[in-house]
């Protein structure tokens, strides 16, 4: 009788382990485009694509900024790597893994007085993630695992050259980038605002990568909701359900139009497009465990059409909408 070793025929090769991986990711993928992003964000982006002249302009303006950014940061914050921070690398691998990208560098950032985070990503560049450290300090290792997760999105997503063009045109680029101030004077009005627009629905995409990413389903609300008052003093004090009803307010001033020129939404306007992500068939597409038998889900596309009404400065919704969600 000859023996024969079971494992003998089992293909373990690297290029199979990245054709199943590739396989599982690819189901979540519709044209290059993954199946949670925001309507609004692909749409804005082909708009200014089709500007002669826009993309190729600011993807050789990115080429020459984020190896810049990426030098700075190197210079400035701590990299993360399986033996320093040993659990956020973790979380970003699982994140990776969960949307079927590679890991991204992460780096912690020294900021106590601000709470952000950002990616660095253009086509040739290996990603990077920035945290700063007021981040890493007050949110729950599970809120932070969101805001990886959201940031990862952006990579998922291919927002790098959008992102360094908007943050160009709105003067938040991080880092010295040499003649930005010439530049933002050379953009118009109107493409300043589309690239606003475009930044704001690439929020909400990122929002749903963060939950997609997520332990539990309720982390990126808190995390949201401790980045309106940076958490400082208690990390407990922030009552979604009164965070909530900041909204009426958004709508009732006659200066709401100033919300036009900022590059992200306002958070309650993100919490509302959350609460309504976590009402998707998308999201347990991506993570069937958490699915409810009795829970009414909507579908992309009236997911969308939900979110817009939030997040549109111009024509959201008067009033809180009514608590459709649990
Ligand atoms: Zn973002």
């Amino acid at each position: 009788m000859i023996k024969t070793n079971p494992t003998e025929f089992l293909d373990v090769s690297f290029l199979s382990y990245v054709r199943e991986r590739q396989k599982t990711t690819d189901v979540h993928m519709e044209n290059g485009i993954p199946d949670y992003a925001y309507a609004s964000d692909y749409i804005i982006r082909q708009k200014i694509k089709a500007i002669p002249g826009v993309y190729p302009f600011f993807k050789a303006v990115t080429s020459q900024i984020v190896p810049m950014m990426k030098q700075q940061t190197n210079m400035e914050a701590l990299k993360v790597g399986p033996n320093q921070f040993p659990e956020i690398y973790e979380m970003t691998a699982d994140c990776a893994k969960r949307l079927g990208i590679g890991i991204p560098t992460v780096f912690i950032q020294p900021n106590l007085g601000e709470f952000n985070a950002y990616s660095i990503a253009f086509d040739d560049e290996a990603p990077a993630i920035v945290l700063y450290s007021s981040i890493v300090e007050r949110l729950t290792p599970d809120e932070l695992k969101t805001v990886i997760g959201h940031e990862c999105g952006h990579i998922h997503n291919n927002h790098g050259i959008f992102t360094t063009a908007a943050s160009i045109i709105l003067g938040t680029a991080i880092g010295a980038i040499p003649l930005s101030q010439q530049l933002i004077q050379l953009i118009s009005t109107p493409l300043r605002l589309m690239f606003t627009a475009w930044s704001r629905a690439a929020e909400v995409t990122c929002d749903r990568a963060g939950i997609i990413c997520a332990n539990n389903r309720n982390d990126a609300v808190t995390s949201m909701g401790k980045m309106m008052s940076g958490a400082v003093l208690t990390q407990n004090a922030v009552n979604i359900e009164a965070v909530l009803k900041q909204y009426d307010a958004l709508r009732a001033t006659p200066v709401r139009l100033l919300e036009l020129e900022f590059d992200h939404p306002a958070t309650v306007r993100r919490i509302f497009a959350q609460q309504e992500f976590m009402n998707s068939e998308v999201l347990y597409q991506w993570r069937p465990e958490w699915k409810e038998p009795n829970r009414t889900l909507v579908n992309k596309q009236e997911l969308d059409a939900r979110c817009e009404k939030f997040i549109s400065v111009l024509d959201s919704k008067k009033g809180r909408p009514k608590k459709e969600w649990n």
